[in-house]
């Protein structure tokens, strides 16, 4: 009886019909996908991308070398070394993310006194290889460089939601 079944079902085409009848369904429904990258869904403010490091208005780096973000960071993804400088000052001389090990977990952002370090909301990024992918201190403040006023409005957009 089982087989006539099938037998049946397969005579009048009956599974072909019921696949007919679920894309029928859906073809008039609003579509869920988007044409990326032209149409894209919208992005949180608390959006962990990229990081930049940041500067003042003057072009004085913000970061003052405390190495909170290097204590903090769970992935063990930053490196930093300093010294000080002529005017006595404590700056970095190295500061690097390895982006292969950075998990995006935002706690370097969190911990920075002076709102040096930050993620950006930049995903559109990739490596060909791994040390594409290895944010130098230079790299990293040239993003801080380009995208200073999204960076800025970002904050101010956080800091409402906080
Ligand atoms: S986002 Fe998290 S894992 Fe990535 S560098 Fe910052 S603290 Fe480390
Ligand atoms: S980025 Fe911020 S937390 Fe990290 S070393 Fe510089 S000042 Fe300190």
């Amino acid at each position: 009886m089982k087989h006539f079944v099938q037998f049946m079902k397969s005579l009048f085409l009956l599974e072909l019909l019921k696949g007919m009848n679920v894309t029928g369904r859906y073809f008039f429904k609003p579509k869920m996908t988007l044409r990326y990258p032209e149409e894209r869904t919208p992005l949180s403010p608390r959006f962990r991308g990229l990081h930049a490091l940041r500067r003042y208005p003057n072009g004085e780096e913000r970061c003052i070398a405390c190495k909170l973000c290097e204590a903090v960071c769970p992935a063990l993804a930053i490196t930093i070394e300093s010294a000080e400088r002529e005017d006595g000052t404590r700056r970095t001389t190295r500061y690097e993310i390895d982006l292969t090990k950075c998990i995006f977990c935002g706690y370097c952002e969190e911990s920075c006194p002076v709102d040096s370090i930050v993620e950006t909301h930049i995903f559109e990024y990739h490596g060909e290889e791994r040390a594409d992918l290895y944010m130098t201190k230079e790299k990293l403040l040239a993003v801080g460089d380009k995208y200073e006023v999204q960076i800025a409005q970002a904050r101010e957009q956080d800091a409402r939601y906080r």
